[in-house]
């Protein structure tokens, strides 16, 4: 069986390095709030050409608390409204809900998955304060559209980039954003920062749960340092209604050995992607769309078909494992009761035809080779 994603065989490299990674942690005696989180913040912040990284529990929190953050600055306040894609894991609108802030949905774009910046315009009020961008399956969503009509409402933005560690360029919408030609040169005002996770499967995974924000907002950052540590700067005195959200010691330590990887393992999935993208021939299967830029770092090769369950079925006869991401879109789960007769049609459509191949830098040719011969025999 070639399994959907093998973390196992993904964390086998890195064996020796991670048990002696825990003899160091143990000898230091030292477990939260220590020096492999420093590390880790400041070459995270590095890897993403921002100032400031602030290590959190997982990636749930690292978008609360940036919500938590904003409203202690008095930059957002209860019951102000969150531009956020209909088309999400369920993750970045139930962060919304936790900080009283109220989601707003707008449709995806069939062939990126992602956000229809078009479209937000007409979904904004006079409470509207903020957007939350969600760099979908490793895909950027369009920044610049984006940028530009926060730009123009002075909105705060967010993104939730749980799924897309490595697109650097859009990490930051200061002097360095560079996504989109004609914008090159433009340089953005704005108020944004960047939730990460690193739970297991992710792009940068580690043994548990984890996450981080960046930011350039030195502000926000000294905020934040503060919220994941209960409010609390000085020890025992405390300034804000924080939390405990920390990435701790081990965790930090682990990611500090993967990181330096992440890059030639998002190269790793790109040229996955591109076989599949060139080899996978059947009228049954649409592909995803790929501009080919280093904007999409494949996290999931997400395909559609008509048929889905059928395909998948064929596939697991076939001894190919694949996953649903995701099966039921966020406005008709159960937990959202009052908005299940809302109507998104493409987010639907999404949700009933998708379905993600085997994906991961430890995916081996003569696999891709079988799932490309499987698939075009369908
Ligand atoms: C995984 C994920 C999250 C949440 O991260 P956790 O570490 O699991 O809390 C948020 N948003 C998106 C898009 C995700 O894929």
């Amino acid at each position: 069986m070639i399994p959907f994603l093998d973390l196992k065989k993904m964390n086998e490299p890195y064996e020796t390095a991670f048990q002696e990674k825990l003899k160091t942690v143990l000898d230091n005696g030292w477990y939260i709030l220590g020096k492999e989180l420093e590390t880790f913040e400041k070459a995270f912040a590095e890897y993403c050409q921002t100032q400031y990284c602030i290590g959190v529990g997982n990636g749930f929190d690292a978008l609360v608390l940036i919500f938590k953050g904003y409203i202690e600055l008095g930059k957002l306040k209860k019951g102000d409204e969150v531009i956020v894609p209909a088309n999400t894991y369920i993750a970045s609108i139930l962060a919304i809900l936790q900080a009283d802030l109220i989601p707003v949905l707008v449709e995806p774009k069939l062939e990126t998955y992602n956000i229809n910046p078009d479209l937000i315009r007409e979904k904004i009020t006079s409470k509207t304060k903020a957007i939350l961008a969600v760099h979908l399956y490793g895909q950027s969503a369009e920044m610049d559209k984006i940028n530009e009509i926060a730009q123009e409402h002075n909105f705060i933005v967010v993104e939730d980039c749980a799924q897309s560690h490595g697109i650097k360029k859009s990490q930051n919408l200061n002097s360095k954003f560079q996504t989109g030609e004609n914008l090159k040169s433009k340089i953005y005002n704005l108020k944004s920062s960047s939730a990460f996770s690193f739970y297991p499967g992710k792009n940068l995974g580690c043994l548990g749960d984890g996450g981080a924000i960046t930011t350039n907002d030195s502000e926000l950052a000294k905020v934040l340092f503060s919220l994941r540590n209960y409010g609390s700067e000085k020890k025992y005195y405390n300034d804000y209604i924080g939390v405990n959200s920390r990435l701790d010691e081990l965790q930090a330590g682990f990611l500090n050995l993967k990181l330096p990887n992440l890059d030639a393992d998002n190269d790793k999935r790109r040229a996955i992607a591109k076989r599949y993208l060139n080899e996978i021939k059947n009228d049954k299967i649409e592909l995803p769309f790929w501009d080919l830029s280093n904007n999409h770092v494949f996290h999931l090769f997400v395909i559609r078909t008509e048929n889905r369950e059928n395909l998948q079925e064929y596939l697991i006869q076939n001894n190919i494992q694949t996953v649903i991401h995701y099966p039921v879109p966020p406005h008709q789960q159960k937990a959202f009761s009052d908005w299940n007769t809302l109507s998104f049609p493409i987010t639907e459509k999404i949700h009933n035809e998708v379905l993600s191949l085997p994906m991961s830098p430890v995916l081996t040719d003569s696999e891709v080779d079988f799932i490309v011969a499987v698939l075009n025999t369908y």
